[in-house]
């Protein structure tokens, strides 16, 4: 026989169903029109989640990379379309990745100590409501690893999407919300407005009720959020130099550089953005990569017009052509070239701008130098101290361990693409949120946490 109390609670469970359902379509899934309302519903969803048991936090996110696997197709096309960057096959393999190997709550391990004087336990406790700002290459990949790391934490997150990007992203969250809810989890766990600017993520970068803050993106926006006076995660630019020894195997090398720095266009943060080759096998390692469909611009007056087309008159990047495919470019400049060109390689010195600049295209300059010590200074100096990523192909342990030492990156890989540091190949896990300035590295659930100390005094000491 039933219970008047549990009638009363299953009727309470029914409506607060309901509620949610209704909230969630009225709001079409944690979309809302204004930044406020956006902050509101997720500290309110937060709350509820905080209800909640682990274990049933562990089913959102299991339902959020199940409804997530499902529209692989849709956010990697819908991604390519809106933003008119990168390419369609590795936005799956990146969206794939995130879905996959982003860690989730098995992430927040506690620690303790006990002894004579008790129990001290260490937790990692959520923030509340997190800010996160995502940029425009990665539009449904970081949402999708922010969303799992951050909620695995037991936060809600308000994102501020790139405006270039706001439909793919949009897309996204509401169907990650959406699997939540159809999980038995709160509604409005994630939240963005449908117009975002620059000037909503400031209010939101503001708002009293956003404890924390992420940006992924570009020098200014980590700048931003590190004055923002609020905790903050700031995963900045990088400009990822390959540096290529004598003792490497060369033809390995070229595949490897030509894959790394073609993936997506060059578009990922982490990819090869300039090769630093010693001379003795620089030739060589150029004949390979012209073998992996790498397009050696040579003709000097070619050499130029890319210049001009990269660079306009005051310097500055053309951002028409970040993200495109390497024949698109080539035509640009006159050369008519088979699709199948990944890359645009081109010898230039040092302080050319395409070595000096992240240009996130696939134009891939190599500078020669005499030795492995010129190339490892040149490395540390291109890289201009981002802490980002760093590449080398060596088989000579102590040019692999001088580089490690000396650029001192967040990801350095040894003799694969540079895609195998967020887990596409290489081991370990994955993650689209790379924070270099502000020293979490590879964020996870637990860069999204405080650490917390419960001291039981005198007591459960049983050793
Ligand atoms: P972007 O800096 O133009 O934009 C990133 C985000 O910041 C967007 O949402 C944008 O609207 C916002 N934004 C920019 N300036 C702002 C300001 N002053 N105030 C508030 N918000 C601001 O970058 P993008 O072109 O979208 O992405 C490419 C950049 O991001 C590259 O530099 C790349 O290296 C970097 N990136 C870094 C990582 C990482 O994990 N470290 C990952 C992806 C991309």
């Amino acid at each position: 026989m039933i219970e008047a109390n549990q009638i009363e609670m299953i009727v309470k469970k029914i409506l607060t169903e309901i509620t949610l359902k209704n909230e969630a379509t009225d709001s079409a899934y944690g979309i809302f029109d204004h930044m406020e309302e956006a902050i509101e519903a997720a500290w309110i969803a937060q709350k509820e989640l905080v209800k909640y048991s682990l274990e049933c936090r562990g089913k959102f996110i299991a339902a959020m990379r199940a409804a997530a696997r499902k529209n692989i197709e849709l956010f990697s096309k819908m991604a390519v379309e809106e933003t008119g960057m990168g390419r369609y096959e590795h936005k799956v393999m990146k969206n794939t990745v995130a879905i996959e190997k982003t860690p989730g709550i098995e992430d927040l391990k506690p620690d303790a100590v006990s002894g004579d004087h008790g129990l001290t336990v260490f937790e990692l406790s959520p923030y509340g409501v997190i800010g996160a700002i995502t940029p425009t290459t990665n539009p449904t990949e970081t949402v999708i690893c922010n969303a799992i790391g951050m909620i695995a934490a037991g936060n809600a997150v308000v994102f501020a999407p790139h405006p270039r990007a706001k439909n793919t992203s949009r897309k996204a969250i509401e169907i990650l919300n959406q699997a939540i809810i159809e999980a038995g989890g709160p509604a409005n766990l994630i939240t963005a407005i449908k117009e975002p600017t620059i000037e909503s993520a400031n209010i939101m970068m503001q708002h009293k009720k956003i404890k924390m803050l992420v940006a992924t993106g570009g020098p200014d926006v980590v700048r931003t959020v590190l004055s923002s006076g609020k905790k903050a995660i700031g995963a900045g630019a990088g400009n990822p130099p390959a540096v290529v020894d004598e003792t490497a195997d060369i033809e390995k090398a070229a595949k490897d550089i030509i894959d790394g720095c073609s993936f997506d266009n060059n578009l990922p943060c982490v990819a090869e953005k300039e090769v630093i080759v010693v001379d003795s096998v620089a030739d060589y390692l150029i004949f390979n990569m012209q073998k992996h469909n790498a397009y050696l611009l040579s003709d000097e007056n070619l050499i130029k017009k890319l210049e001009k087309l990269v660079f306009n008159d005051k310097g500055h990047l053309n951002r028409d052509l970040v993200g495109k495919d390497a024949d698109y470019i080539l035509r640009k400049i006159g050369v008519d070239c088979d699709p199948s060109i990944r890359a645009i390689i081109v010898e230039t010195d040092k302080n050319h701008d395409f070595v000096q600049e992240e240009l996130m295209m696939p134009i891939l300059p190599i500078v020669r130098v005499k030795d492995v010590n010129e190339a490892i200074e040149l490395a540390v100096e291109v890289e201009h101290g981002y802490r980002h990523t760093a590449i080398i192909h060596s088989k000579n342990i102590d040019n692999l361990s001088k580089m490690a030492k000396e650029i001192q990156t967040t990801i350095f890989v040894k003799n694969g693409p540079s895609y195998a540091g967020i887990g596409v190949g290489g081991e370990g896990y994955s993650t689209f949120t790379i924070a270099g300035p502000t020293g979490e590295g590879l964020t996870t659930a637990k860069s999204f946490t405080r650490s917390r100390r419960c001291v039981l005094v005198d007591g459960f000491s049983i050793r």
